[in-house]
């Protein structure tokens, strides 16, 4: 892999409106960020099985569709792996570096209008990926299409750029690995993560395994 496949984006004005107010206001709600990812992993194995009754894909085929989640409790990181859609370059650009297609427009739209309210309701509204950065100092995307063309790494610190490179050797699906801040590593204890799992994602339809036991 050499540095000339990289590339460095800006985040949308829009995305960084948002990013801002999940870093600065959500801040006593930072379970949601699982229940965001994981509804994300499950979408994407609810996509995948849809497709694959239609499309009749051969890339991977064998590979069971379900969430993976793994505490590194000594390294302060969590990961959280589905084997559903996967994204492309293109969809990967789309989809995580602008917010037209993501519950955060809607997010942004709803937060006005609750603006006089109390500002712990925001955590029922669909605050998407970018919850994430609640907890992570650096997050990094794999992720491989389900077409198989080749993989790639999304990552970013949240601040405003966000690179992408090609990732060779995945799988179908996306692997989210987040590194956490000093004061968020309590989530990288899996009794944490089968905590909230438990209160915010008990009716996700695909097994959902913390360090290779499902909850
Ligand atoms: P929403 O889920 O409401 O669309 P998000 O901000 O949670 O908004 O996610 C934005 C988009 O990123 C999703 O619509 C999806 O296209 C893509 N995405 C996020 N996570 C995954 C994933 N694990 N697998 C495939 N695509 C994903
Ligand atoms: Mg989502």
């Amino acid at each position: 892999m050499t540095d000339t496949k990289v590339e460095t984006r800006q985040f949308q004005a829009e995305t960084r409106k948002v990013l801002d107010i999940v870093i600065n206001s959500l801040y006593t709600e930072r379970d949601i960020f699982v229940r965001e990812l994981v509804s994300n992993a499950a979408d994407a194995l609810e996509k995948y099985r849809h497709i694959s009754l239609t499309e009749k894909p051969e890339f991977d085929k064998d590979v069971p569709l379900e969430i993976n989640i793994d505490c590194d409790a000594k390294r302060h990181r969590l990961t959280i792996t589905d084997t559903g859609i996967g994204m492309t370059r293109e969809e990967l650009e789309t989809n995580l570096g602008t917010i037209a297609h993501s519950g955060s427009g809607k997010f942004l739209e709803e937060l006005a209008e609750a603006a006089k309210k109390d500002i712990n309701l925001i955590g029922q509204f669909g605050v998407g990926f970018y919850s994430v950065f609640m907890v992570a100092k650096r997050v990094r995307v794999q992720t491989r299409s389900w077409d198989g063309s080749e993989g790639h790494e999304w990552e970013s610190d949240g601040a405003g750029t966000y690179t992408i490179r090609e990732c060779p050797g995945l799988h179908r699906g996306t692997k989210i690995i987040i590194e956490l801040k000093d004061d968020a590593e309590d989530y990288a204890n899996k009794f944490t993560i089968e905590r909230i799992i438990k209160q915010y994602s008990n009716f996700v339809p695909f097994p959902i395994k913390v360090d290779g036991k499902t909850v």
